[in-house]
This record gives C-alpha cells, structure tokens and sequence, in this order.
C-alpha cells in the first residue's frame, strides 16, 4: 500500500488541476493521496469527483502557514471542517495576507529595475486561491528575469532578499486547535527543512503534542538521513504518527515526484483513528461535518 500525504494543485502554488493530480497519483501507483494546498480547502471537491471515479483514496488536506516564535512552519491539517469558524477566519487572513502583499512585491521588484506588474502574476496564477511568491517566481521565468523559481526565490523572493516582505502567519498552537475543534488531525510538514535549523525543538513539539498535534511529517525530500533519524526518534518519544510525502508540486518544483517518499500504512492508521475520535468530538460537541476520506 503506497501512501503519499503531501501535494500541491494549481489551487494553491502546483501546476495539475486537482482533478489531474489525483488521476497522475493513480497512474503513479499510489493507493492513497491527500491534496494539501496552502490555506485552502478550494480543490476538495474536484479531487473528491476524481478520486471516486478512477478508484484511490483521498485525504483531504491543507498546508497552513503558521508560525512559532517568530519561526514560520507549515502545519498539514487533514480532513477537518473547513467552514468551522475559528479555523475558517485563519485561513482567511493567511490567504488575505498574501494577496495584499503582492502589490508591495511588484513596487520593491519595480524599484530594482524589474518591469513587472501585478497583473503579470495574476496572470500566471489562474485559479489559484490567493497569488503568492511562487507565481511572482513565475511571472519572473515568464519575463526572462530569471531562469526558474528556485533562482527567483535565491535572488528575489526568499527571507532576506530585497523584495520579501513579511505577512500574516496564525500563530502555531492556535491553528493545531483550531485544526482539532474542526475535527481534522494536524502534522507538522518538514519540520526541520527549510531553514536547516531544528525549530520547532524538542520542547516545543513535546507542548504541541500535549495541545493536540498529531505527528510528524519525517521522510521529506528536504530532510537529510540524519534529521530524518532524529525526528523519527522524537516522535517516537512523544507518541507522534511519523509521516512520509512528496511535497509534490507538478512541474512547480523540482525533485518532488509524486510517491517519492510515503507513509507506513500503520502509522496512516494512526492518523486516522485519531481524526475518527476528532471528527467524532466535532459532530456531537460542535455539530461540525468533518469529510471523512474518499474511499477507494
Ligand atoms: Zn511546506
Ligand atoms: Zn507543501
């Protein structure tokens, strides 16, 4: 059984429609995927269609940005109830955030000379549910300012170059909260990757863990072996579900294929026992509709 619990469509910053994506995780091999875009749930129902059609199992997911002392982190939430309030509001301010810090991209980019313009990026990101960097980073290859989005973001784009600015992320134990009250189960995607620094520590995932997070997302293409040990051993220790994806962005990302790393199926069952038992609080206490997995 191969289990892919991280992918991205054209709905957030991917390239494949939903639906593409989930008839591309079949043709793959893949017996489960969840589409997780950033900080929306916009691509569930066409992925839903597909996946009922063509015969895999779909968890539907989210990334959400969120950040921890000042540390930014991405938090895959699945199956909750997006439409519950407390999570609904941070979803909209994330995606808020990053549309309204686009037209101050383009001026920083203007002001070094670059002649790009809002509508260039809006242009690139279609039906995306908010225009962020990586459509910037497109809209750049498009004009011939740079070759890929990897060059954007190592020139332009990423923490500390000129034209990044910071944006709202929802603090990290609120949205695990969040996530849990909407019946959804949380996992905190490459948890050491991007900035190579081990933030969150062990602490901070022990207090986590104690607010309701479920596991860890370990076998990432952004981990080394030796994080990978690491924080396989941790979640160990506090009793986390370790996880394993791709990251899979379609053409937007490099050495990202779909499957490339994938989750162990007990520890799937894990993920989803404990999202039964949430989605279960959420119905009765709340009166919620969590959306359960599409079932192959
Ligand atoms: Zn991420
Ligand atoms: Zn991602």
């Amino acid at each position: 059984m191969r289990i892919d619990l991280h992918t991205h469509s054209r709905v957030s910053d991917g390239t494949d429609a939903p639906g593409d994506l989930v008839r591309a995780a079949k043709a793959q091999g893949l017996d489960v995927v969840a589409l997780t875009d950033h900080d929306t749930a916009a691509g569930w129902p066409e992925a839903a269609e597909v996946a009922a059609e063509t015969g895999i199992e779909l968890v539907r997911g989210m990334e959400i940005s969120t950040e921890h002392q000042g540390h930014s982190v991405h938090l895959l939430a699945y199956l909750p109830d997006p439409a519950h309030p407390p999570l609904a509001a941070e979803l909209e301010r994330v995606l808020a955030g990053r549309s309204d810090r686009l037209p101050q991209m383009v001026a920083r980019l203007n002001d070094l000379g670059i002649a790009l313009t809002v509508e260039d990026v809006v242009a690139v990101s279609g039906d995306a549910a908010a225009s962020g960097r990586p459509h910037v980073a497109d809209a750049l290859v498009r004009l011939g300012v740079v070759a890929d989005r990897t060059e954007a973001f190592d020139r332009y784009l990423a923490w500390g170059r000129p034209a990044y600015l910071s944006r709202y992320a929802a603090p990290l134990a609120d949205a695990v909260r969040a996530v849990t009250e909407a019946g959804g189960v949380s996992v905190i995607a490459h948890p050491w990757g991007r900035s190579g620094r081990e933030r969150p520590d062990a602490d901070d995932l022990a207090m986590l863990s104690r607010a309701g997070l479920s596991g860890l997302e370990v076998d990432h293409q952004d981990h080394a072996p030796r994080t990978r040990a690491r924080l396989r051993a941790l979640a160990r220790e506090l009793g986390l579900v370790v996880t394993g994806a791709s990251d899979y962005h379609g053409t937007g990302k490099v050495g990202h294929p779909l499957g490339v790393n994938t989750t162990d199926p007990e520890e799937y069952a894990r993920l989803l026992d404990r999202a039964a038992r949430a989605a279960e609080a959420a119905r009765t206490v709340r009166g919620l509709v969590p959306p359960g997995v599409v079932r192959a």
